[in-house]
């Protein structure tokens, strides 16, 4: 006889009720709904490089010839730490690695955030940092962004006096908002309760939270190879912070989840600035181009601190479907507070960013 199952009533509520997070179209299911080849689908939903990572083929050719992949990765990632420890100037003992920068997050989460604890989100802000705090059975405290999508500092602050953790993108996404170094220090020196400054994309403003963290141990700033070293395949990121933070926050990291090969590569790229920097220079310089280019076609486009932008679209539904017919995704935020009709696209190369602005003209 079969025993009746029972498994739906050990869910965590928290988890029954969340909104998981939701991406855009794969390229296969681009390529089956509109006859676009899948490897010609081009991505400007996902803020990574354009540009494939370089100067890695000696390492994974080593690599291949004797990569002990029956064997753990070194649980304390020790070569990309060094590479990380170079790179920011912070001791080993100040880093947490993990599986992404998306990783890092839950492994904060995990430490900070329970049953009915609070966490400040501004609004609108990363998807994660919602879906996180509920998964842990929190409660967000949505802080909506000032006009022209300014934080609102004074509001973070007074919300944050209350909470058990703040998050702050900083350049905000989707906004591409970013708050400067004056202000940043402004909020952390008025916040209490642990804050994290999420610098997915520091290498692309420059500014970065990471030098209060010696007057402010309650600061924890987290980063990712995903976007400005074009690693998002491998999977890495990392967090700086306090010293007993960053042992805290290990005591919940799982022992092996960044892999051999993203340990190995994550290194070298790390270890490589001049490339990433240079590459860097034309994202952020091909950026005018391409706005200005879009300009015509589009109601508003708002200023952007990083390698992505929000615009306004006359009709942003129509706009999402002229760009999924030329084989473009485009990451849709028209339904987040403030962002009617708003689509965020990635910077990318010239040529791709042409075929961007054309398919949106041809249907606008
Ligand atoms: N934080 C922000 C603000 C992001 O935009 C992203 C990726 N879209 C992440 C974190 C996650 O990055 P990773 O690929 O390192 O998990």
């Amino acid at each position: 006889m079969q025993v009746t199952t029972t498994w739906r009533q050990h869910v965590r509520p928290a988890v029954d009720a969340l909104e998981p997070y939701v991406w855009e179209m794969s390229s296969d299911e681009v390529a089956a709904r509109y006859g676009v080849p899948a490897d010609q689908v081009i991505r400007f939903d996902t803020n990574t490089s354009p540009f494939l990572p370089v100067n890695l083929s000696d390492t994974l050719a080593a690599l291949a010839a004797q990569m002990p992949l029956n064997e753990y990765p070194d649980t304390s990632y020790g070569e990309l730490v060094r590479a990380i420890v170079d790179y920011t100037g912070f001791p080993a003992e100040q880093v947490v690695v993990g599986c992404g920068a998306d990783e890092v997050l839950d492994m904060i989460a995990k430490v900070f955030l329970d049953e009915g604890k609070r966490a400040v989100v501004t609004s609108p802000s990363y998807g994660m940092y919602v879906v996180l705090t509920e998964t842990y059975g929190a409660t967000p405290i949505a802080v909506p962004d000032r006009a022209g999508f300014e934080r609102d500092l004074e509001a973070i602050a007074a919300a944050a006096a209350d909470a058990d953790l703040a998050w702050l993108c900083n350049p905000n996404n989707p906004t591409a908002n970013l708050i400067p170094l004056d202000g940043l220090t402004w909020l952390i020196e008025r916040v209490s309760c642990p804050i994290v400054v999420d610098e997915a994309y520091f290498e692309f403003s420059g500014v970065t939270a990471a030098e209060l963290i010696a007057r402010r141990p309650q600061v924890i700033v987290v980063r990712t190879l995903s976007k400005a070293f074009s690693l998002a395949g491998l999977r890495v990121g990392y967090a700086l912070a306090a010293p007993d933070v960053a042992a805290m926050v290990n005591r919940v990291r799982p022992p092996n989840s960044v892999g051999t090969l993203s340990v190995a590569l994550g290194a070298a790229a790390v270890r490589d600035l001049a490339t990433m920097r240079e590459r860097v220079r034309m994202i952020l310089a091909e950026k005018p181009r391409f706005v200005e280019a879009l300009r015509p076609h589009v109601a508003e486009i708002h200023p952007s601190a990083t390698n992505f932008f929000c615009f306004r679209a006359h009709n942003s539904a129509a706009a999402v479907e002229s760009l999924l017919k030329a084989g473009i995704v485009v990451r849709d935020v028209s339904s987040k507070l403030g962002l009617a009709n708003c689509l965020r696209p990635t910077v990318r190369l010239p040529k791709e960013n042409d075929r961007f602005v054309a398919a949106l003209a041809g249907g606008s």
